[in-house]
């Protein structure tokens, strides 16, 4: 019979292409959303009957998945529910990005403790802003991001650092204190770049991490261009990470995602070479050598996932490709 899964925060960019991935392979799927009307167009997307939807509208709320984990009999849950949102006020950090990230978490694991006894896997859609630590010149899946309290509310950037950090704590303490009869593994992805899931979903603003390339795409001129760094992997990846690890044997593993270094640069001149009418913002072409803040050795997650990633031109030129698109 087919495994049922449970995803929270199934509007999500990186939870839709994880369920459209799980209904591929047969997977039956119970998605947590906040409204009907979100959760009756992911529907309509899916299009598929193993999919349905729950409506969790307040992950902070306690017990708030309690009445989806007691109505079905879920074999594995997902949580991948987090704000990644930037633009608020920094002194409300706390409402805003710690209370959601933190007691969602803490209620995913109440719930599964109280009304999930045929779990066997749990899986967290983490971030490598749980693992950044500037005191470590190499960051692998041992690494832990030092961020303080104090630290953390310094400015929105870090507040989402600590937001992920806190978070993870939450589980690995647990998991510690409690020793689950289900296998806890957390996925810790850099700068995630790539399509979204469905073309309708493509609007003049997307979601945080799509954005990135989306804004770098509208740049004009030398004034408005930044050469930012980043690390990438492409969403297509991160899902199929999520779909290996309910396969594999593993437990209490934290694994990083990362493809590729990028800086901006690099992006428009990858979009200026596939896309030459588009008339992108040809920025500064030979300071395309990207130079990231973290170096990562990954080595580890990547024979454990045992698949190669998508590389960073294919990432950008489907992200580019969906975009133009839906402009037409
Ligand atoms: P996203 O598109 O913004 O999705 C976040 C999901 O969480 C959405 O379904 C959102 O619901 C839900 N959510 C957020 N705050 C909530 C709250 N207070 N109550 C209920 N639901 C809430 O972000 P994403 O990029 O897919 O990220 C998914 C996960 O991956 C997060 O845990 C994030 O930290 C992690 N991650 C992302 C990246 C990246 O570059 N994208 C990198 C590393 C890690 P609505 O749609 O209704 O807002």
């Amino acid at each position: 019979m087919a495994q049922l899964v449970f995803v929270s925060g199934a509007t999500g960019y990186i939870a839709q292409h994880v369920i459209v991935q799980l209904l591929e392979e047969g997977y039956k799927v119970v998605g947590t959303v906040r409204s009907t009307e979100k959760g009756e167009l992911l529907k309509k997307n899916l299009n598929n009957p193993n999919f349905t939807y729950e409506i969790v509208s307040d992950i902070t709320a306690p017990g708030a998945f309690d009445e989806v984990l007691s109505k079905h009999s879920f074999d594995i849950v997902l949580h991948t529910a987090s704000p990644v949102v930037f633009d608020f006020n920094p002194e409300d950090f706390e409402k805003v990005l710690i209370t959601p990230a933190v007691e969602g978490t803490t209620n995913v694991l109440k719930s599964v403790q109280k009304h999930g006894p045929n779990v066997k896997k749990l899986i967290v859609t983490s971030s490598v802003a749980s693992i950044n630590n500037t005191t470590v010149p190499v960051l692998d899946e041992t690494v832990h991001n030092p961020i303080t309290w104090e630290e953390g509310k310094q400015n929105q950037l870090l507040a989402y650092r600590l937001s992920k950090t806190l978070a993870e704590k939450v589980l690995w303490d647990y998991v510690k204190e409690n020793n689950p009869q289900y296998a806890v593994t957390t996925i810790h992805p850099v700068l995630v770049l790539g399509p979204q899931a469905f073309a309708s979903s493509v609007k003049p603003v997307l979601n945080h991490s799509a954005d990135v390339l989306n804004k770098l795409l509208a740049v004009k001129d030398k004034d408005t261009f930044r050469n930012e760094n980043y690390n990438v992997v492409d969403v297509r990846d991160v899902a199929r990470a999520h779909l290996v690890l309910i396969t594999h044997d593993l437990k209490n593993e934290r694994l990083i995602l990362f493809a590729s270094a990028a800086n901006s640069q690099l992006l428009l001149s990858i979009a200026n070479k596939h896309f030459p009418q588009a008339g992108f913002f040809k920025g500064v072409p030979l300071d395309d050598k990207p130079n990231p803040q973290f170096k990562i050795n990954d080595a580890k997650s990547r024979k454990l996932l045992g698949f190669k990633y998508y590389d960073l031109e294919q990432t950008v030129v489907d992200s580019i490709k969906q975009i133009l698109d839906a402009q037409r």
